[in-house]
């Protein structure tokens, strides 16, 4: 496998998935997204496919028998994300970069791996305070789903020292800037 690890990972809602947008639409660096599995129902817009592939629980089961993730996670009860082992050989063995959004177990797990292969990168909220803000205005979970992702933040910013780098997404320009200048710096 030619291609390059990059590892990404945040407390939900603190812009992860955007600075990884902003930074594929750009174009200019050689990265692909690998697309995760999980059992979670699509939520508005998301595509099979694009976003993940949403597997039935029994599906999820049996691709983790069939050996089909590098790294697999139970990131909410009852609610599993996979990396798949296809989706990283498939754009490595292109001699592509590949990039993970996967939470903080799977990403501390993917980094002792693959060691120097890999990069990874957390993104951190300007506070605990401002999420709660973020998600709220992002208006795609219920009131209770928030709260739950809130109260996993303080657990999952105590993953941060573990990243190679750590990110502030205060202002999302500086931040997208700041992830690119470490990827690309990475790649070389
Ligand atoms: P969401 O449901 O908001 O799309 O994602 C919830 C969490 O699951 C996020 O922290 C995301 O990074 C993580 N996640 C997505 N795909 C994977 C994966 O393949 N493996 C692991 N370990 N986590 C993942």
């Amino acid at each position: 496998m030619a291609g390059k690890i990059i590892i990404i990972s945040a407390p939900s809602g603190c812009g992860k998935s955007t600075i990884i947008n902003a930074i594929l639409d750009r174009g200019d660096v050689d990265m692909q997204f690998s697309v995760s599995a999980t059992n979670r129902a699509p939520r508005e817009g998301e595509i099979h496919g694009v976003n993940y592939f949403f597997l039935t629980d029994e599906e999820f089961r049996k691709a983790i028998s069939d050996d089909a993730f590098v790294e697999y996670e139970e990131v909410y009860p009852g609610r599993f994300y996979g990396t798949l082992r296809s989706e990283v050989e498939r754009i490595c063995n292109s001699g592509h970069n590949v990039v993970l959004d996967i939470d903080v177990k799977g990403g501390v797990n993917v980094k002792g791996l693959y060691g120097d292969r890999a990069v990874s990168i957390f993104i951190m909220p300007p506070s605990v305070e401002e999420l709660r803000r973020r998600l709220v205005s992002r208006a795609t979970d219920a009131p209770d789903v928030i709260e739950q992702r809130v109260g996993k933040a303080g657990y999952e910013i105590g993953f941060a020292p573990r990243y190679d780098y750590r990110v502030i997404n205060d202002e999302l320009v500086a931040a997208v800037e700041e992830t690119r200048r470490i990827i690309k710096n990475f790649i070389g």
